[in-house]
Parts: C-alpha cells; structure tokens; sequence
C-alpha cells in the first residue's frame, strides 16, 4: 500500500566494525535485517552514505517503497548533543561534531532521530525484550565493559547530558583494584565485564593455582570457558565468576534503590550463562537491596541478542 507509513520504521545500530539495520514494524516485528561493513577508516561522509544506503536496501528488502517509511532511528557509539542533533564524539568510528540528524533528512526526507548505542539496547529490551510489558526498567550489558540503559515510566531517561546509565563506572572496589579507562581505580567495569573475568583468570593461570583454566594456553582461554568451568566445577573459575557476578549484585542494589526498577534485564555475550551468572547476581542484589525494593523487581536475561541496538534504533522512530 503506497504512502502507509504508519506501521514501517528502520533501525540502524552503527558500530565500529559493523553498520546493522533492520526494517521493523511500529509494534516491534523485524521484518528483515542487513548487515555491512561500517568501513570508518574511509571517513565521516563514507560512512554517512553507507548509512543512507543500508536504510534504503533494507527497505527494498523488506518489499517496502520509501515513501512508505516513517522514519529512522539510528543508535551511536559516542556522545551526542541532542538539542542539536549532532554527534558530539564517538572516537571507535572516528566521528567528531558530526550533524548527522540534518544531514540523513535531507537526503532521505523522512524524520530521523538517534541516541546512543546503550541507550538504544535498553530501549529495544525495554519495548520487545526482557523488559517487554513493564515501565521501569533497568538495562546492563556485561561484554568489553559495562554500560546500560534506564527507562522510566516507559521512557529513556538520558541525564543531564546524556551520561545517565554509565553503570560500568559506578566505583566498587574504593582505592583498591585495577585502574580503569576512565581514569578511577575500582570501577565495576574493571571487576564484573566479560574482560575483567578473563584477566582474573589468567592471573590464577600465572600464580600457578590449581586449575582446569591452566590447560588452556593463554591466547585460547575466554571468558565463555572461564564461566563454563565455573559451571562444571571448578572452584578458582567458581570463585572469579562468583566475586565478579556478586559485585555486579551489589551494583544493581545501588541502581535498584536509587530507581525502583521493575525489570532488571542483564545482556551481552556472556548473559545466556544461566544460575552460574544470576545466581551470584541475586545473592549480590539481595544483599544490598532493600526488601519492598527486591518485591518490585525481577533480574532476567536479554532476550534480543544482538538485535537489540536496532529494535531500539527503530522504536525511537515509532510516533
Ligand atoms: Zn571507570
């Protein structure tokens, strides 16, 4: 049906290696999806029409005309000015004050929004994932660090400007630990993501501890195999698992008293692990929580996988 744009918008979730889109329903049904190389080392205007035509071809893949899209969503590895709908920075994609809003709607004459990358995963949890039915949710993803998303009453909430969800930088560890990409020493981040696991284990590996970890020669050993010796038995990968997830509980106590959150929805590489991750999660949660505070909220996988950045990307162009 020409120009029935009601029910059609497009995702996209632009990263550093990889451009995603996605043409999805304004209920939250992806129709169809691409991926292509995001090929920043070519330059901001390369990368700008890699974007306009990743937005056309999933269109015409999905069997849509263009006039039938409603909009665009697009989520950003960087820090955006939203007043001006400019990328103020995004430093993996090289990108610096880049009016990325005015330039897409010029050329493609539908409305186009953006936000960042965590905040679109959060988003699309939020709308169809995990976090699908509930207004106030919270949103972290364990993988390189820890970043994540706050809805409240059913909308993003980005902070004064835009920092708001920054939970990988939330100090646990005061004085002590390891210091982070954010200068602090003891961040989250440097305890509980999916990297900091790896270098415990291989710390234990090189204090010659007695270990299933060791049979792995350093360049092999990951994360996913730290977690699933943990689960198979093993204590000193237990005990890294345990203190990471445990911490990340204590985290979300934090984040839980401060918002109230009805869903905490937990995602990233590793968040399909099961009790050898939200086992120690909750007894971390549980113990910093207050009680009315843990009867109101439920800690639960990501449900979306890696098609959560462009969900999101896409609801943001749902009016
Ligand atoms: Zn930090």
């Amino acid at each position: 049906m020409a120009g029935d744009n009601k029910g059609k918008v497009i995702g996209i979730d632009l990263g550093g290696t990889n451009i995603k889109a996605a043409a999805v329903t304004n209920e939250g049904k992806l129709v169809t999806k691409l991926e292509w190389a995001t090929e920043a080392e070519q330059g901001v205007g390369h990368v700008v029409q890699r974007l306009q035509s990743i937005a056309r071809a999933v269109a015409s893949e999905a069997g849509w005309i263009w006039s039938d899209v409603a909009g665009i969503g697009i989520g950003i590895p960087g820090f955006l000015d939203f007043q001006a709908g400019v990328v103020e920075r995004a430093v993996n994609i090289g990108w610096e004050q880049v009016p990325i809003l005015d330039i897409m709607q010029r050329e493609l004459g539908v409305p186009v929004y953006f936000d960042n990358d965590a905040n679109a995963a959060a988003i699309g949890e939020a709308w169809v994932g995990g976090g699908r039915g509930f207004r106030h949710v919270v949103a972290v993803t364990i993988g390189t660090g820890i970043g994540g998303g706050i809805l409240i009453d059913g909308q993003i909430y980005r902070g004064a400007n835009g920092m708001a969800g920054e939970f990988g930088h939330m100090v646990m560890d005061w004085g002590h630990g390891h210091v982070c990409n954010c200068g602090q020493t003891g961040c989250l981040e440097t305890i509980a993501s999916a990297t900091a696991m790896l270098r415990s284990a291989r710390q234990a590996v090189e204090r010659g501890e007695t270990t299933a970890l060791a049979s792995y020669d350093t360049e092999s050993l990951t994360t996913r195999l730290v977690i699933d010796e943990a689960r198979n038995g093993d204590a000193v990968a237990g005990r890294i698992v345990r203190h990471a997830m445990e911490t990340l509980g204590m985290a979300l106590s934090y984040i839980g008293n401060a918002l109230n959150p009805e869903r905490i929805v937990i995602g990233g590489g590793v968040s399909k692990a099961g009790d050898v991750l939200f086992s120690p999660i909750l007894t971390g949660f549980q113990q910093g929580a207050l009680s009315r505070v843990q009867e109101a909220c439920k800690i639960v996988p990501a449900e979306l996988g890696n098609d959560a950045g462009v969900l999101g990307a896409a609801k943001l162009a749902v009016r």
